[in-house]
């Protein structure tokens, strides 16, 4: 089979990426200049695997050339969205390529990808949780609040978290009033840990939620811990992009969301993790790290990502200990 893989030059799309090769699927990557998509091929060797460049995916029709020039796909999975820290305008930084770039993307499968089953799309655990009035218990029932509005009044706390839950209702409503040829199933993925990209051009342009692992190791915390807060829930990308590739794969998982989360975790279980695999390390980490997890911390329910596609959640430490790992081999000179 044959897949369109938005975002190709990102963290998750990596190991989406690379789940979808070892299963034998050829893969189209998006990325937004000719030397990152250019970079992600030579990433992955042997592939069977190529690029195309979309620079800006919240512009109207980008995606309409993709599905006429290309030889047909049967699925496409869409990571591109924009994650990061430093947000200027919400409606053009976050609001504009979550929302239009999932209804854009939708509209030109629908208009010219006729041959396309079933579209994965990655939306948040940002799209389920309600930090301002938890729920006990989160499972894919569970919708965030947040609206437009929220962003645009307070862009720093709302910006992201209602690109993601706008851009997810958005997809479904495309679903329900345009009756597609395809069906859609959207990942619900919590904060991800896990081995950064071969690809990667430096630490700085590293994934947001990677970024505390990495200021550990160099010593940004060593005079004063961090809070945890305020995600306390973490999942490996290993584990994210099965869940993509079964979510693509499964045939029952069409018109389901799937909250993907592997555990709870402190900055502390970071560090201690990082100080007992990590001798070298130690000078730089906090002496005085302390659980931060609050006693009444919302729970979660994964019950359905694993019994419908199989997810066995990998352990914090494993997933500590690999993503030091592969930060020690980008910084090491070959
Ligand atoms: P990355 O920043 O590594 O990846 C984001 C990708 O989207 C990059 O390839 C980026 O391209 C691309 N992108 C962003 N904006 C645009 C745009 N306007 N036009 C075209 N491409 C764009 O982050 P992640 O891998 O962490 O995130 C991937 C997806 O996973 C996102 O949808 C994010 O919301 C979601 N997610 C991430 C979580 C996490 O903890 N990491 C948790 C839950 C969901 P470029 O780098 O060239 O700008």
């Amino acid at each position: 089979g044959r897949v369109l893989l938005t975002g190709g030059s990102g963290f998750i799309a990596s190991h989406v990426l690379d789940a979808l090769l070892d299963a034998g699927f050829s893969v189209v990557v998006t990325a937004r200049s000719e030397e990152k998509g250019k970079s992600v091929v030579e990433s992955v060797k042997p592939h069977l695997l190529s690029y195309v460049v979309v620079e800006d995916i919240a512009k109207e029709g980008t995606f309409d050339n993709v599905f006429q020039a290309q030889t047909p796909f049967d699925y496409v999975v869409h990571t591109a969205s924009p994650y990061h820290l430093n947000v200027k305008d919400p409606v053009k930084d976050f609001l504009d390529p979550a929302i239009k770039g999932t209804t854009g993307l939708l509209k030109s499968i629908k208009a010219h990808g006729a041959t396309v089953k079933r579209v994965v799309i990655t939306s948040s655990s940002a799209a389920v949780l309600n930090p301002d009035n938890h729920a006990k218990v989160y499972d894919e029932t569970h919708w965030a609040p947040t609206t437009f509005e929220d962003a645009i009044k307070h862009p720093a706390k709302h910006g992201y978290r209602a690109s993601k839950v706008l851009a997810e209702k958005a997809a479904w409503a495309f679903v329900t009033n345009e009756k597609p040829n395809f069906d859609v199933a959207v990942i619900n993925c919590t904060y991800v840990f896990g081995p950064i990209q071969r690809n990667l051009p430096s630490l700085e342009a590293m994934n947001a939620s990677n970024h505390r692992i990495r200021d550990m190791m160099q010593g940004k915390m060593r005079d004063g811990i961090l809070p945890t807060r305020p995600v306390f829930t973490w999942v490996d990308v290993r584990d994210v992009a099965l869940a993509h590739l079964r979510a693509m794969t499964v045939p029952k998982a069409g018109g389901n969301r799937f909250y993907v989360v592997g555990g709870h975790f402190t900055n502390k279980q970071i560090v201690d993790i990082i100080r007992d695999k990590y001798p070298s390390l130690a000078g730089r980490l906090p002496a005085d790290a302390v659980s931060d997890l609050p006693d009444d911390v919302y729970n979660f329910n994964n019950s359905k990502s694993r019994e419908m596609l199989g997810i066995e959640y990998t352990s914090l430490e494993q997933s500590i200990v690999d993503t030091v790992k592969s930060i020690l081999e980008a910084i090491t000179p070959r």
